[in-house]
């Protein structure tokens, strides 16, 4: 098989991140996809990339200070809660700075030419975290920090950040609606938790146009996303020009996925993938970051994201 290089971020260190029992968030998750990989045969052809923790200077790029603190200390005293979803454990806090942690070292991978692109098998997951706010099972904003990172450190000035995630990532909506050097897209089930992501939204200020939220009603599958990724996607992020792309990739819109009532197939998210490596392609020399969000049907969220990971390893030219 031809294969472009592509990276993979795991630490045993997320399995310590529990948010109790019968929570749909939880370590098997990861259990599932490294499970999958195996059985696709993928997981030796993958490039490892070590996570390190993110430094609070890294995450106050996008987090309030006072959160971070708040992060820390419900951690500190766990098991304890940051909001009604949002419970953290004694390893919580490892988890989650090795996560938002992992995104950046898959972005410095990325950047470096180490590798063409990379999957973050992390939790908890970021993107319902905002600027000031822990909710959704979410503590940081792993896929906003790598934003920030590849902005700051590698002079990546322009973002695009894909949201497949079944929910709308009101966190990083939050983040950088006022901003003009990301663009920030997301599908997602609407109405449904968290309640935001109306296509009305649509950025402030200097970012009005750079959030773009295509709401999905239920019942939506493969060819309405097709059509909303082909039909908008495609041509917001041509006019954009990103120079390097983010995905916030849950799994929760497959349609065996119990949380939501979407109904996209495995077979779908890899022609998802299809579209957005090819928006790197043309854009940004392949460059492109995947980190995981949502997925809470063990089997189907394994096996859509080893074929959400095939399909970020091929060669663009056999497309
Ligand atoms: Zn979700």
């Amino acid at each position: 098989m031809d294969t472009a290089r592509t990276g993979f971020v795991y630490s045993d260190a997320f399995l310590g991140h529990d948010a109790g029992p019968g929570h749909p968030e939880r370590p098997e998750r990861l259990r599932a996809i490294l499970d999958a990989l195996d059985r696709a045969g993928l997981r030796e052809s993958l490039v490892p990339i070590e996570p390190f923790p993110a430094t609070d200077a890294a995450l106050a790029r996008v987090h309030d200070r006072r959160h971070i603190e708040r992060v820390r200390r419900a951690c500190e005293r766990a098991p304890s809660r940051l909001d009604e979803d949002t419970a953290v454990s004694p390893g919580s806090l490892e988890a989650a700075l090795l996560a938002a942690g992992g995104a950046m070292a898959a972005v410095d991978a990325v950047a470096e030419g180490r590798v063409r692109n990379a999957f973050c098998a992390v939790r908890p997951p970021g993107h319902h975290a905002t600027r000031d706010r822990a909710m959704g099972f979410c503590l940081l904003n792993n896929v906003a920090v790598a934003a920030r990172h590849a902005q700051d450190r590698h002079g990546l000035r322009r973002v695009l950040i894909v949201d497949w995630d079944a929910h709308h990532g009101n966190g990083t909506q939050d983040i950088f609606c006022g901003d003009p050097s990301v663009l920030y897209f997301s599908t997602h089930q609407y109405p449904c938790y968290p309640g935001t992501g109306a296509a009305r939204e649509r950025g402030k200020g200097a970012g009005e146009g750079t959030t773009v939220n295509v709401p999905m009603p239920p019942g939506s599958g493969d060819a309405e996303f097709r059509r909303a990724f082909e039909e908008v996607l495609v041509p917001a992020a041509d006019a954009f020009g990103p120079d390097i792309v983010l995905v916030s990739a849950g799994f929760d819109a497959h349609e065996a996925d119990p949380l939501v009532s979407l109904g996209v197939t495995t077979e779908g998210f890899a022609a998802l993938t299809a579209i957005v490596r090819g928006i790197a392609g043309r854009h940004c020399a392949g460059r492109l970051v995947s980190v995981l969000e949502g997925g809470y049907d063990l089997r189907n969220l394994g096996d859509s994201a080893a074929a959400h990971v095939r399909e970020l390893m091929r060669q663009e030219e056999g497309r």
